[in-house]
């Protein structure tokens, strides 16, 4: 027997109009590219949505068209993100910290028709944009006083674009299979991919979320600050959950470093804040180094790479902020775990806690996860076995975008999506991702796990980054290679590394040798570039032990 409820799609632009309808008074501030700080509401911001949904029907934007973004965190990629996505078209959001020829490839790849573009990337984009085909025209996000002089051809300038326009939209009302959005993720090999959500993913993704223990748990009372970029997995899914809750929104524009963030976080009483480890480090020194405290900041989400312990502890102990670690990728809109301790966890003593946290959370509902050996075959969530972890779920993608070749090895006969990184879990949920499968070191056939490597030596106090990779040897095969960059004014030597992490892992997972460098490559989304550290020593020598 069918149930009787209605069939009403869930659609991307609900959540805004929810948002202008009942909390049409919340602020949404942005720090913006041309300087000052902007300041409107859910209610303003819903109208030059309608305005800026007029103007892209007028440049003959229809269903389905890609139309892409090459910009900051601000109130106008947000209007962007909801005016393309409410018209039936697809917001693609590109990373600008791409190298130009594969954001020229992502271009040409989605077949974009119009690129809404930040200042900062004008000439980013004038380098190539002579030969993007099916790109009509670009739309500097800027008012006329800051129109640059551009050789971008068929240039427009946002403000006068949507100005005068009617301030409501009659949004039209589809399937909510219906695609949203395409993100390419950065890759660390080949060509990116593209991840095409819909505004059903979108939609159930940012419910998730937006549960007490689903990661972020927003709000009418929060203040949320996305340091996580709208290029990056829109923004976690921050622009939805924040309207679905009627949260504030704080949009950091171009200026991530300690101080800016700091002032932006204290200015606007944010309560929770999403990010990289990279941003947290670099806050965190901040406040050590200028003596500040946090007053209103509750909880800080962090993802996208391993977590270091003492930034768990500096950050609870010190300041009295509650670290969450989540896990997610692009290919799940991205979450997948949340690091929020269950009952009794939470009287744990200090160090079993931050320890827990230090791990990548747990599996939230919605995502279901299953590891597996060489074989495919499925080991037990005991905390113990380890081997691929693979997902599925309704915010968890089916295919890449236009890309048969990435999408046969992407997933199992059962159809689920392989994450390539090497994790337990325990029976709590709670997921430790050992390595991605890649990056494993395998010494005399036992595997040690770089980020485990990596994680003691920055617990090292002048340790600033750390990487740890296999290089080939002629008895273990392979045998670790620790490559790290020591903080401004730190000290430090090979041996007193070796000893200091004599102290953490297990004797045979030593690293052979210890390399001092000044910076480490990374990739656009602020990952270690792993590919790159094994060319660049795939011949080193390691010192006879
Ligand atoms: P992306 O699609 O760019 O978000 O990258 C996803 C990958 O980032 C995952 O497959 C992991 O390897 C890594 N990652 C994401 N979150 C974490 C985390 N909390 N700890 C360690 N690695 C992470």
């Amino acid at each position: 027997m069918r149930g009787s409820m209605m069939d009403q799609p869930l659609l991307i632009a609900s959540l805004i109009g929810y948002a202008a309808r009942y909390h049409a008074d919340t602020e949404i501030v942005s720090r913006t590219v041309e300087g000052p700080i902007h300041r409107y509401t859910y209610g303003g911001s819903y109208r030059r949505i309608a305005q800026l949904a007029h103007a892209l029907q007028k440049l003959g934007v229809t269903p389905s068209d890609r139309i892409a973004t090459l910009a900051w965190n601000g109130y106008r990629h947000f209007e962007l993100y909801y005016a393309i996505s409410g018209l039936g078209a697809v917001c693609h959001t590109i990373n600008p910290r791409l190298f130009p020829p594969q954001i020229k490839y992502i271009v040409e790849h989605a077949e974009d028709k119009y690129i809404f573009v930040d200042l900062t990337f004008v000439p980013l984009l004038e380098a190539f944009a002579a030969e993007l085909k099916s790109v009509k025209g670009y739309v500097v996000m800027t008012d006329a006083a800051h129109m640059p002089a551009t050789k971008l051809p068929n240039v427009l300038c946002y403000e006068n674009l949507i100005a005068g326009l009617p301030e409501t939209f009659a949004w039209p009302v589809f399937d909510e299979w219906t695609a949203s959005s395409l993100c390419y993720t950065s890759g660390t090999t080949g060509n990116p991919k593209g991840v095409l959500y819909t505004h059903r993913s979108t939609v159930l993704h940012a419910l998730a979320i937006n549960a007490a223990d689903g990661a972020l748990g927003l709000t009418a009372r929060d203040a949320v600050l996305p340091v996580v970029p709208l290029f990056h997995v829109n923004a976690w899914g921050i622009p939805y959950a924040a309207a679905a809750a009627g949260a504030k929104l704080v949009f950091p524009g171009p200026l991530l470093d300690g101080p800016n963030l700091y002032d932006l976080l204290e200015g606007e009483k944010v309560t929770i804040t999403a990010g990289v480890p990279t941003v947290w480090l670099g806050l965190f020194s901040h406040l050590e180094q200028a003596g500040k405290r946090l007053s209103a900041l509750k909880r800080l989400i962090s993802g996208g790479s391993a977590l270091p312990l003492p930034l768990i502890d500096g950050l609870e102990e010190k300041h009295g902020v509650a670290v969450c670690h989540a896990w997610g990728m692009t290919e799940l809109s991205p979450v997948g775990t949340t690091g929020n301790l269950k009952a009794g966890q939470e009287n744990l003593p200090a160090a079993e806690r931050h320890r827990l946290k230090s791990t990548q959370g747990r599996t939230v509902f919605g995502v279901e996860m299953k590891i597996v050996d060489d074989d495919g075959k499925t080991l037990p969530q005991d905390g113990k076995a380890y081997g691929e972890l693979l997902v599925r779920g309704p915010w968890v993608t089916n295919g890449y975008y236009r890309d048969e070749a990435a999408n046969k090895p992407a997933f199992d006969r059962d159809g689920w999506f392989r994450t390539g990184d090497v994790v337990s879990i325990d029976p709590d949920g709670w997921v430790k991702i050992v390595d991605r499968s890649k990056d494993l070191i395998k010494s005399g056939g036992e595997w040690i796990s770089s980020i485990d490597l990596e994680n003691a030596a920055i617990g090292h106090p002048a340790v600033a980054e750390a990487a740890a990779i296999g290089v080939p040897h002629p008895k273990w095969q392979e045998r670790p290679l620790l490559v790290v960059v020591i903080k401004k004014d730190g000290k430090l030597d090979r041996e007193t590394m070796l000893a200091f992490l004599q102290t953490k892992v297990a004797k045979w997972w030593l690293p052979d040798d210890v390399i001092f460098v000044k910076e480490l490559p990374h990739t656009a989304t602020g990952k270690i570039l792993k590919t790159k550290l094994r060319e660049q020593f795939k011949d080193y020598a390691l010192k006879p032990a």
